[in-house]
């Protein structure tokens, strides 16, 4: 367990947080606020102690150099909103200087202040002792909030906790415990059900996951690599050939720990990548030569879905099949409301399934939804995060 922002007496102090308001943006507009928003309780919460409040984040791309486009502003005028209070914004193409430090000393305590884009220096991606020490120079306690870019060793998410005590705000609280405990502890049945793009990018995570769970539920374009190994035709759908070769040990491995690994039964298959394409439901010995997979079949939802129902924990990383799609968003629609249904532990890992699960509008009904990405692709690979190894333990 690691220490909290509730592990320190704030009154008077200065905190450093790093957030993740790497936020999408267009026409300088923010599309989508749910990162800013998941951040409000952490700093809620500061600001009611009496901390003085200095938050780090990173924007987009700006490859250390100041670049207008990616300047945190409209975050800082976002942030004042949703938290119905004033949100200073410290403006430097330095990120800290002279200025910004006597800006920050005259905080008053419960005050906030959001400083530019910590990858306007280059310094920040590498991860440069010098610039880490300038960064925690501004305050008492750093607190990480960044899921995002926890698994990233730069100089604001891990090489600043070199010179300040530092802890985990409310949102890596959560994270550590729906998505660390949900794995290194789960209530059984266990069940990860694993879809995307690309075996390849899946296999550390299936690989990982073989050691704990007791089901593995195999879905979207992975699929066909998966059919393929069986000894199917799988048409013109997505094959990874570098996950093709790693299959194998993956049904090996599967066999040995007793996991059940479980493949669609039946697809759908279009002429095209394309929504409106002409698609049919074939079983799976029976896709034609000319159409592609793109989602689960109907057989399979039913399947699926019967199997999860009497899973005590389970955690979903990959869309089911191309969601983005309306026409083959059905199969990733039935395994959100199947977890939605279930009243056990729900954790969905992965930007895209997270995505899904919000466009249905079931984003509520789960356990958890986590906020990174990569990060949490990372976290359920087994790995340890240098954003969260670098926080003290209680
Ligand atoms: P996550 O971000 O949740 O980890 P991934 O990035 O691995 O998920 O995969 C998401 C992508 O996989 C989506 O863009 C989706 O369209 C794609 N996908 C799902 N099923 C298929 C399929 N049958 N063929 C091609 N792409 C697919
Ligand atoms: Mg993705």
């Amino acid at each position: 367990m690691k220490r909290t922002i509730e592990d320190v007496s704030w009154s008077g102090k200065t905190a450093v947080i790093r957030c993740d308001f790497n936020v999408p943006m267009k026409d300088g507009k923010i599309t989508d606020d749910t990162r800013i928003r998941a951040a409000l309780p952490t700093l809620e919460y500061l600001k009611e102690k009496g901390a003085k409040v200095v938050i780090l984040s990173h924007l987009g791309r700006p490859k250390g150099e100041p670049k207008p486009e990616f300047s945190l502003r409209p975050v800082a005028d976002a942030l004042a909103e949703a938290l119905h209070t004033e949100v200073r914004f410290f403006p430097s193409d330095k990120v800290v200087d002279d200025t910004v430090r006597e800006e920050v000393r005259g905080l008053k305590p419960g005050e906030l202040a959001l400083l530019e884009n910590v990858r306007y220096r280059k310094e920040e991606t590498e991860n440069d002792p010098s610039f880490a020490e300038e960064l925690a120079s501004l305050g008492d306690v750093f607190v990480q909030e960044a899921f995002g870019t926890a698994h990233r060793a730069h100089a604001s998410t891990a090489g600043i906790a070199s010179y300040l005590p530092s802890v985990s705000g409310f949102l890596i609280e959560k994270e550590l415990r729906f998505l660390g405990e949900a794995v290194s502890s789960p209530e059984r049945p266990f069940a990860a059900i694993m879809g995307g793009a690309k075996v390849k990018d899946k296999i550390p995570v299936i690989t990982n996951l073989l050691d704990k769970v007791d089901y593995i539920f195999i879905g979207g374009g992975m699929v066909f690599t998966f059919l393929k190994a069986e000894g199917h035709d799988i048409g013109t759908s997505l094959f990874d050939e570098e996950g093709y070769e790693l299959i194998p040990e993956i049904k090996e491995k599967a066999a040995k720990n007793g996991v059940k690994l479980v493949l669609p039964v039946d697809v759908v298959a279009a002429d095209r990548f394309d929504n409106d394409s002409p698609s049919g439901i074939y079983g799976v010995g029976e896709i034609p030569a000319d159409r592609m997979g793109m989602d689960i079949g109907p057989k399979t939802e039913e399947l699926y879905c019967d199997l999860l129902k009497d899973c005590k924990t389970i955690v979903w990383n990959g869309p089911m099949g191309v969601f983005e799609m309306p026409n083959f968003a059905h199969g990733t629609k039935a395994i959100a409301e199947c977890l939605a249904a279930n009243e056990g532990t729900t954790v969905i890992g992965g930007g895209d399934s997270a995505a899904a699960v919000t466009q249905f509008g079931l984003a509520d009904r789960m356990t958890h939804i986590s906020t990174g990405g990569g990060a949490s692709l990372e976290f359920l690979e087994g790995k340890e995060l240098p954003g969260i190894a670098c926080l003290e333990d209680r």
